[in-house]
């Protein structure tokens, strides 16, 4: 792919975006009266408001007022099976088969239930491995289930870091950490797309060895789901967690995914905390003291769930379905290769990427850090808001901009590049 630095090249490459017309499913931010126009970035923290979501949550608002209790049965898509709705999208969107994807919960919270069944320390294989520095969330995950077995991180978190002067984790590095300790290691917990740096690991390599050597592999997907090409089943990942509200455009707090292979779905016997809602369907409410799962991942659910909280994913998963994951990354490659040479050949003295340079090796953000550092990055960055410019700031020294596909124009990214250098030349 070549790229040219004129506004002309932008107002080309939208014109023949077949991903463009879904720019208008969805809600801007209001502008700031200085700004010029709105540049939303931010896809990555908070995706934007579907058009279609309120009239769904509005539905349901109007099914309960109407039916009430009979709203379970009753309802346009009724409340019983509510998250079934979700199933077959949200299968097709990280590479599942049926039975083993479900909508719940939060993302944390899944991750909890998934490290209850499969962090199971024995004498000798107790350990866990992840990425540094990880989502601080997960790592407080992870340490506490350390703790609720009566071990301790400084004993069992094993954590692989870039190397010296190096920006991202290299797959080979985490495969030898796991080669080379394996034996020792219950649980492989990291990210697909690393929330920092934007990296995305080898998914397939790291479950492979993972395997090999006998541990369990699970994946943190908050910044990969939506954002990337995946294929769980066939990667054969034991299992896997994202939230709802970055990528996939739900809404704030919005209702997580889930992923477990069917190997493990289809084994009763496997410990969980049980909810009622994993019991069988159609004996759930016979009320019988005995909890028998229902197959799959939608054993794992523990309550009735919120149906209003559920329905803008309904709304969002519509327009994924429509867009098709593939068509979106195939822009996104465009896209955030044209974020890179913008600011690589306009802006390399300011800014350098710390995201990988190899489309295989990434999603659609874009990390820049500041090569002046923190204090003059930061008074930057707090200028672009007046301008209308949503990304965001992580310590020390990053901003990280995503470019989402099924939003952001080229046109978008041209402006950000020339907001940037106005700012960087005053
Ligand atoms: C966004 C994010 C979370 C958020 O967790 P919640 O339970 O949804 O609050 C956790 N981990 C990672 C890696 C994230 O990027």
């Amino acid at each position: 792919m070549s790229y040219a630095a004129g506004i002309d090249f932008a107002i080309g490459q939208d014109r023949h975006d077949p991903c463009a017309r879904f720019r208008d499913e969805f809600y801007f931010p209001e502008k700031p009266a200085s700004a010029e126009r709105v540049l939303y970035l931010c896809g990555n923290s908070l995706g934007l408001q579907p058009k279609r979501a309120a009239e769904l949550v509005k539905e349901e608002l109007e099914d309960w007022q109407r039916l009430a209790v009979e709203g379970h049965w009753k309802a346009r898509r009724p409340w019983m099976p509510y998250h079934e709705n979700l199933s077959a999208d949200l299968a097709g969107l990280v590479g599942a088969r049926a039975g083993e994807v479900v909508a719940m919960n939060s993302l944390t919270v899944n991750l909890h239930l998934m490290m209850v069944s499969f962090f199971r320390p024995q004498q000798g294989r107790h350990k866990i491995l992840i990425e540094k520095p990880a989502f601080p969330s997960d790592r407080y995950a992870v340490v506490s289930q350390l703790r609720f077995h009566g071990l301790n991180a400084a004993d069992a978190l094993i954590e692989v870091a870039p190397r010296e002067n190096e920006t991202v984790i290299r797959d080979e590095d985490v495969i030898s950490l796991i080669a080379e300790h394996g034996n020792e290691i219950a649980l492989v917990m990291l990210p697909g797309v690393q929330y920092y740096s934007g990296q995305l690991f080898d998914i397939a390599a790291i479950t492979d060895e993972a395997h090999r050597m006998g541990c369990i592999a699970g994946f943190d997907l908050a910044h990969a789901a939506g954002n990337t090409l995946l294929s769980l089943h066939d990667w054969d990942v034991d299992f896997a967690v994202w939230c709802s509200y970055k990528y996939l455009n739900a809404g704030p707090g919005a209702v997580a995914g889930c992923f477990l292979h069917e190997r493990h779905g289809r084994d009763p016997s496997l410990q969980r905390f049980a909810g009622w809602w994993g019991h069988e369907k159609a004996t759930r409410f016979e009320m019988g003291p005995e909890f028998h799962p229902i197959p799959g991942v939608e054993g794992w659910q523990l309550s009735n769930p919120p149906i209003l909280a559920l329905a803008p994913l309904v709304a969002s998963l519509d327009i994924f379905r429509r867009a098709r994951m593939a068509q979106l990354v195939t822009k996104s490659r465009r896209l955030s290769g044209y974020l890179e040479f913008l600011v690589n050949t306009q802006l390399h003295e300011v800014f350098e990427i710390i995201t990988p340079k190899e489309a295989s090796r990434r999603g659609c953000q874009i990390s820049l850090r500041l090569r002046d550092g923190a204090e003059r990055g930061r008074a930057l960055f707090k200028r672009l808001p007046d301008l209308g410019v949503f990304v965001d700031w992580r310590e020390p020294d990053v901003i990280r901009a995503a470019p989402v596909p099924l939003y952001n124009s080229f046109e978008d990214v041209f402006h950000f590049v020339q907001l940037l250098k106005r700012l960087a030349d005053s």
